[in-house]
């Protein structure tokens, strides 16, 4: 009877371990969207401040334009007046150093509206790899889900089935994650994973008797010949 509790305990400790990897599935398949999303926001972000940027740039260029109507209107004045040559000198300074300001502002408009460009195509495809990621994704979250599920109901039934005392040495065992699982065999008269000497009378009791022992040194289970 208790080589069945110790297959029981084998596939108790699969499934666990398999469900463990199914979280972590799941997690890399909602990190992966994030990371995706956070991106797209990111770019967003980028794309209103050069929008704003440009609004006050364009603002400037609007003010600037009223300063230099402004400006040669004066200096025409002063010429129709005939006034002296250093006050129609001084004007034209100003209007020169406005336009060349005014160059300035539409340069940068210009640079940042191309950038706004790049950054639409470049926000148009992470749109759409975004929603054919979601789609796969979701698909595979579902089907994650789904075996948790059905792995979380087979591993409650195969508990229920054991006996006390398998059923909680198992579960201290596992709750121990120790490296290579929680299950060792005798070889050669020592504990295979870490080497204890066991004893002749301890072997056969694990062995010949199928009875449910753990290494003295490592903890692990012994899985009795043939398991
Ligand atoms: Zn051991």
């Amino acid at each position: 009877m208790s080589v069945e509790w110790f297959s029981k305990l084998k596939e108790v400790d699969s499934l666990t371990k398999m469900r463990i990897n199914h979280l972590k599935s799941l997690s890399d398949q909602e990190a992966r969207l994030a990371t995706l999303l956070q991106r797209k926001d990111q770019e967003l972000s980028l794309v209103s401040r050069l929008q704003s940027a440009n609004h006050s740039l364009q603002q400037e260029l609007f003010e600037m334009e009223q300063k230099l109507k402004t400006s040669s209107e004066q200096k025409q004045r002063f010429l129709d007046r005939g006034a002296d040559e250093e006050k129609i000198q001084g004007f034209s300074r100003e209007i020169s150093s406005l336009e060349d300001r005014g160059f300035g502002l539409l340069e940068e408009i210009e640079a940042n509206t191309q950038e706004l460009e790049r950054l639409r195509t470049f926000l148009a495809g992470l749109e759409e790899t975004i929603s054919e990621i979601n789609a796969e994704a979701q698909t595979e979250i579902g089907k994650l889900r789904a075996e948790v599920r059905n792995i979380e109901l087979r591993v409650s039934l195969l508990l229920e089935e054991l006996p006390s005392d398998f059923r909680n040495l198992l579960l201290k065992t596992t709750a121990k994650n120790l490296a290579h699982g929680p299950f060792t065999r005798v070889d050669n008269g020592t504990c295979f994973f870490c080497r204890f000497k066991i004893s002749k009378i301890y072997e056969s009791e694990i062995d010949m008797q199928q009875s449910l022992k753990t290494c003295p040194q490592c903890d692990r289970i012994f899985l009795p010949y043939g398991l």
